[in-house]
């Protein structure tokens, strides 16, 4: 600044040669063409406005700078009159680097008026302002000249043509500084909003998109790009997968780079990854980010539309460089999130894996063309038994390698839980022949048994209307009812299959409901002597009867009341029923009878559940001879040292203990001696077998020797007729119970039956 206190003008500038008066200093200007035509340049155009009320000094003005040129580009220059048509350029054109202005116009002082609401009011700092004045001293310059930042201060008689051009480069140079600095310190603000952005990312493609976007917000660009990562590093660039991607490139993601359909991109993003460097076009950018260690290397495809500036060039080196910092911990934490979508044993997708990516085919609009699909292999838990778990894992991983096979890539294979594999795929991919492929032998290796009995369930994805969640709920619940049906079963998802499963879930609020409301009921199965046909006791069943008379099986509702814990409160409820009718029955004068209760692994491993017992039977007076704990073979013999405590500990309190459905687990000889048993109920599907089989086949004959060399009771189940009554009686059965003599009936039904007591 060159104004001294007094406001008196002198030279300022580089030039400090001052050439006395020339009143037409500009009459030497050679002619330049059009002088107030936008200079032609691909550069970025500079803009200079001159205001002045005097016509032949603008001329002049135009005449000198005709010619002028800043680092080579010509200007553009603009021009007012007065100081009101500035203002109302200068509103319209906030890029106006230079105003060249006289201070006397239309008042005394309009140029220092103009000034100051170029500053105050519009706000604009950048501008450079060089006043000029015809007559020294003319201006009374009260305002301070340096608070209004005013650059120079030129009587017109001292500009010569080359001062005129020196002032102005100067003046340029520091208007471009200034907007340097600026963008620099608006970019940095972006940086750390858009590092902070990033940190917030959760995953790698969530990381790269909001790269892509935060990059092309930094240059103040539509968001158009992509990032790729080469997962392994020395691939070939041309699988790196593009993993985020923004604006016109979203359908890219997922897709390797040679599936990229624009030639000149894939290209480039090759190009990058294999030079490993920056590559710039005059319409894109293409970033290499280095990854750290074993890290992966990035490429990220930026759509400029231009080509950048230093200072944007600047800038993005800078957010690179962020970026790369940012990448590495994604990369970081991809790896942690492999273990989180990885299934540690078979290096394969898990089922978080699958979900993630059934949600983002549910995001994409139909026809998706994709399907999901459920398979269980039998074989599995059974040679995990035969061979040990060793064999039984590497059995695992040869089914996963099939199973990879058969549905090749794209398609993904989810290990969900133990032999239980999900599979999402092109539909066409997951056909039904497919999977009877599996259950064949594998020609490649012979070595590899087939798979016996694979279940199967699926679900056309264009057919589904639900969640994510939704659809792996409802592929497993298909894939139980696969299993339930059998051998080497497909179930396809048809729409409305939710109302079944929504009927399941409004029946377990019902059955809630049903509990709190004492709704449930039991009835009472006799269970005779066959010597004498007389009754000893019944085994209570449960019932639940709904309020429009509908009778639900239990064989649907213990197994969802197993399934959602509700067993707990039922089976208390039925252990209640069964006391007060053994009460009700001593009162009737039968006071020796038994009752027997179904008990869940459930309610039996629960430690409160002997206390509830000798409280239910303590309060009804009942002895604890007369309640019968019935649990099935296989519940008595899984875990069955801790099973055998809990029942010892029942049997100790009195309970006799029934084992039901004997004959259909595998039981252990020599568990099944150390466990406290008093009762072995003979299956009833040996029970059907009598007469069918040859009889030294008849498992129900082996079962009665087993029950007298073990000193237990047996009772035979589901006896139908008089030949398997008089057949079981003959090989020493001393028990049945079945429709042969009575199907389970009400308290009083039964009550009846007995006839009165003694
Ligand atoms: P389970 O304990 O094996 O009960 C015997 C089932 O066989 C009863 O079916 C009974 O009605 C039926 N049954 C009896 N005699 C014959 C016959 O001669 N022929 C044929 N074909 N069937 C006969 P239900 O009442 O449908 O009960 C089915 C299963 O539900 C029971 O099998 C038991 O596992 C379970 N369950 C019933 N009540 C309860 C309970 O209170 N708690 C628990 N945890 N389970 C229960
Ligand atoms: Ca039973
Ligand atoms: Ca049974």
């Amino acid at each position: 600044m060159a104004i001294d206190q007094a406001g008196q003008p002198h030279r300022t500038g580089a030039d400090s040669h001052r050439t006395g008066h020339e009143p037409d200093a500009f009459a030497f200007a050679p002619e330049a063409g059009e002088a107030n035509s936008p200079a032609q340049t691909a550069h970025r155009t500079l803009t200079v406005l001159t205001v002045d009320d005097d016509a032949d000094f603008q001329r002049s003005l135009r005449l000198a700078l005709g010619s002028f040129r800043y680092q080579g580009h010509a200007v553009e220059l603009l021009s007012a009159s007065s100081a009101t048509q500035a203002a109302k350029i200068l509103t319209e054109s906030p890029d106006i680097a230079v105003i060249v202005l006289d201070i006397v116009m239309e008042t005394d002082d309009a140029g220092l008026r103009l000034v100051k609401s170029v500053r105050e009011i519009l706000g604009n700092a950048e501008v450079r302002i060089i006043l000029v004045t015809g007559q020294p001293g003319v201006s009374s310059m009260q305002v301070s000249l340096d608070t209004l930042d005013i650059s120079d201060y030129w009587l017109k008689t001292d500009l010569t043509y080359e001062r005129l051009h020196g002032i102005l480069t100067s003046n340029l140079r520091t208007w471009e500084q200034i907007r340097a600095l600026r963008s620099a310190r608006r970019g940095l603000q972006t940086i750390v909003e858009a590092s902070n952005s990033l940190t917030r990312a959760e995953d790698l493609p969530d990381f790269s998109g909001r790269m892509v976007r935060e990059l092309a917000r930094v240059l103040g660009l539509e968001a158009d790009g992509m990032m790729c990562v080469q997962e392994v590093n020395g691939s070939d660039p041309q699988t790196a997968r593009v993993v985020g991607a923004a604006g016109r490139f979203t359908s890219c993601i997922a897709k390797e780079i040679s599936r990229i359909s624009d030639a000149g991109i894939r290209e480039l993003l090759v190009r990058g990854l294999t030079e490993q460097r920056n590559i710039e076009t005059p319409v894109s950018q293409v970033l290499f980010f280095r990854g750290a260690d074993s890290g992966p290397h990035a490429a990220a495809y930026l759509a400029t539309g231009r080509t950048l500036d230093a200072t944007e060039r600047e800038l993005l080196s800078v957010f690179a460089s962020n970026i790369n910092s940012g990448l590495i911990n994604v990369s970081l934490t991809s790896r942690l999130d492999r273990l989180a979508y990885e299934d540690s044993l078979l290096s394969i997708p898990n089922a978080n894996a699958l979900l993630r990516g059934i949600e983002s085919v549910l995001a994409a609009a139909a026809p998706r063309d994709r399907s999901l699909l459920f398979i269980d292999l039998d074989k599995y838990s059974q040679s995990c038994l035969s061979l040990g778990i060793e064999q039984g894992d590497l059995m695992l991983q040869k089914m996963a390698q099939r199973l990879r096979m058969v549905f090749a890539p794209p398609c993904i294979v989810a290990r969900l839980h133990d032999d239980t594999f999900g599979i999402l795929g092109q539909t066409a991919m997951l056909r039904a022949e497919y999977v009877d492929k599996l259950e064949s032998w594998d020609p490649e290796d012979p070595t590899h048994p087939p798979f016996i009995g694979v279940g199967a369930s699926r679900i056309d994805l264009d057919r589904y209307a639900g969640s994510a969640r939704g659809a792996m709920a409802m592929g497993t619940l298909l894939l139980q009812q696969a299993r339930a049906q059998g051998m080497s079963q497909l179930i396809d998802y048809e729409p409305g299959m939710e109302r079944e499963s929504n009927r399941r879930f409004n029946q377990s609020r019902d059955l809630y409901h049903a509990l709190h409301h004492n709704e449930i009921r039991i009835e009472l199965q006799p269970q005779v002597e066959l010597a004498t046909g007389r009754i000893v006791g019944a085994e209570a069943l449960a019932r639940w009867t709904l309020a429009d008379g509908t009778k639900v099986p239990p064989s649907e509702f213990v197994q969802m009341a197993e399934a959602n814990g509700l067993i707990v409160p039922l089976g208390r409820q039925v252990i209640e029923l069964a006391c007060a009718a053994l009460a009700r029955l001593r009162d009737a004068g039968h006071p020796r009878l038994s009752i027997a209760v179904n008990v869940s692994p459930l309610q039996l491993s629960r430690r409160e559940f002997p206390l509830e017992l000798a409280d239910a039977i303590h309060r009804h007076g009942v002895a604890p001879a007369q309640l019968e704990i019935e649990i099935t073979e296989s519940v008595a013999m899984e875990d069955h040292l801790a099973k055998g405590e809990i029942l010892g500990g029942l049997r100790e309190a009195g309970f006799p203990i029934a084992i039901d459905d004997f004959g259909t687990g595998y039981s252990s000889l020599g568990y099944l001696r150390a466990l406290p048993v008093t009762t072995l109920k003979v299956d009833r599907c040996f029970v059907a077998e009598i007469g069918q089989v040859s009889p030294h086949l008849v498992i129900a004959d082996m079962v009665i020797m087993l029950g007298q060399r073990l000193q237990m009771q047996v009772l035979a189940e589901g006896v139908e007729t008089q030949a398997q009554a008089d057949w079981l009686q003959a090989r020493g059965c001393r028990l049945a119970q079945g429709y042969l003599f009575g199907r389970p009936e009400p308290l009083e039904a039964f009550m009846a039956r007995l006839g009165p007591g003694a």
